[in-house]
């Protein structure tokens, strides 16, 4: 049996952390050595917070409530994570983790604190793949040309070692521009 179908008979068809039925997927709890128990069956919903835990929906995770007493490490180590994030010191206190799932679940954690987050220029957080406008003309050197002032970047994407900078391509060549002359489109 394949790792998808074995997460679904584990999880029952539903996701592991709220209980939705919908768009249902298989989630690798990183830094993870590819074993089932390190795998999630997870809804979209929860997957995008995950991926992106700068937008956590306190609302949402609610569902930790119930989903934090899973058998399943994977689903422990998230919802460990997520409590951590969001500040819910009272749940944490319940959760109980060995010692070695726990280091697991911190190295995660750490990983989330260490990425750079880019914003644009009215402080809103930047996605890979968002779409941002220019707010000023903007010579690019080495190029021959500007970049003007109202033009759309699709697609950017998000340089890891430098949060000042986004990446994208503008007249058909891949430029660097700086965050604080972009809007989020
Ligand atoms: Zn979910």
């Amino acid at each position: 049996m394949g790792l998808e179908e074995t997460l679904k008979q584990r999880s029952g068809g539903v996701c592991e952390l709220c209980g939705s039925t919908d768009d249902l997927g298989v989630y690798e709890v990183a830094p993870s050595n590819k074993k089932v128990e390190e795998h999630a069956y997870i809804c979209s919903v929860c997957k995008n917070q995950l991926e992106n835990p700068e937008s956590l929906d306190e609302n949402h995770w609610h569902c930790l409530n119930d989903s934090m007493w899973s058998e399943v490490d994977g689903v422990k180590v998230i919802a460990y994570r997520v409590l951590t994030m969001l500040k819910k010191q009272d749940l944490l206190d319940m959760l109980y983790l060995e010692d070695d799932i726990k280091s697991w679940a911190e190295q995660g954690l750490f990983a989330q604190e260490n990425k750079v987050i880019h914003r644009d220029s009215n402080g809103v957080v930047l996605s890979a793949g968002d779409t941002v406008n220019i707010i000023k003309d903007l010579e690019v050197k080495g190029a021959g040309f500007t970049a003007k002032r109202g033009t759309a970047v699709r697609n950017i994407s998000l340089p890891q070692d430098d949060p000042e900078h986004i990446e994208g391509r503008v007249n058909g060549v891949k430029i660097m521009i700086l965050t604080k002359y972009l809007k989020k489109g």
